[in-house]
């Protein structure tokens, strides 16, 4: 595959020089990693590197610090457009991607999911319609503009919104980063992103079915593909507008009821 370096910006817990050693310390000589750099005042890192940033992630977070990821842009100063999908319905299998269109012909897809049957393979596509009434029944068939069959993500007759799959860790938590030459940002935003619950054939298997979907069976995880900020566009240190704060903003559900638990007062707004 095509090695497309991309820039994550990540807030991370730092408070003196030491933590930005132990920071940089845990990513010096990662196989992927081609830069650094920390800003101990910002208690920012950005890291450009060819892994899923949920490993850069993991590995930070080894030194026993709060990691938050900020944002995605590419190596060069600018992207052609970004998106955020949180995968979510039905449960309780649930996930955050992340999309940057790095050039027009290469689109990072940068993803964790959890809660996937372990060490198991699971198709990821991308469908039709950002319609999530009927959680994934509702997200209509692979997304597929030139009305092409099924196939895997590097094969030349594919839908467009086949991405092949995405294989669980023991702890049924995948971790991915997909550099994809046929999406295209701006045309998937308002769709939606499906994770399936077997593994797709890639349009190899069983005539007829594989053709129209890989056999992967029913969506266990799907929401709708939108538009997001990219690198060095986020500043603020609150994440919402609610009071959670940044370093709690990990644990906390993103939206509904359960969120306010976790709110702070508000005394000043940052
Ligand atoms: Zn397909």
């Amino acid at each position: 595959m095509e090695e497309t370096p991309s820039k994550v910006e990540l807030a991370v817990q730092m408070t003196c020089q030491s933590c930005v050693d132990a920071v940089k310390s845990s990513l010096d000589g990662v196989q992927g990693i081609k830069s650094v750099s920390i800003n101990l005042a910002q208690e920012q890192v950005i890291v450009e590197s060819t892994l899923p940033t949920a490993e850069i992630q993991d590995l930070i977070e080894a030194t026993g610090r709060r990691v938050v990821i900020k944002g995605q842009g590419t190596a060069t100063t600018s992207h052609l457009g970004a998106a955020v999908v949180q995968l979510e319905l039905p449960g309780p299998v649930m996930g955050v991607i992340r999309m940057v269109q790095a050039t027009q012909d290469s689109c990072v897809i940068d993803g964790t999911i959890d809660g996937l049957t372990p060490h198991g393979k699971h198709g990821l596509n991308i469908h039709e319609y950002g319609d999530l009434s009927q959680a994934c029944n509702s997200c209509g068939d692979h997304y597929n503009p030139m009305s092409a069959r099924h196939g895997g993500p590097l094969d030349a007759e594919r839908h467009a919104g086949d991405l092949g799959n995405v294989t669980a860790e023991a702890n049924g938590r995948a971790r991915f980063r997909i550099v994809d030459n046929r999406i295209k940002v701006w045309d998937v935003i308002g769709r939606s992103m499906v994770v399936h619950s077997r593994e797709d054939d890639l349009g190899k298997g069983n005539m007829q079915t594989s053709a129209v979907d890989g056999n992967s069976g029913p969506g266990i995880a799907c929401g709708i593909i939108a538009r997001a900020s990219g690198l060095f566009e986020n500043e603020k240190k609150i994440c919402q507008c609610d009071g959670v704060s940044l370093w709690n903003e990990r644990d906390v559900p993103s939206a509904g009821p359960s969120r306010s638990q976790y709110a702070q007062p508000q005394q000043s707004q940052l």
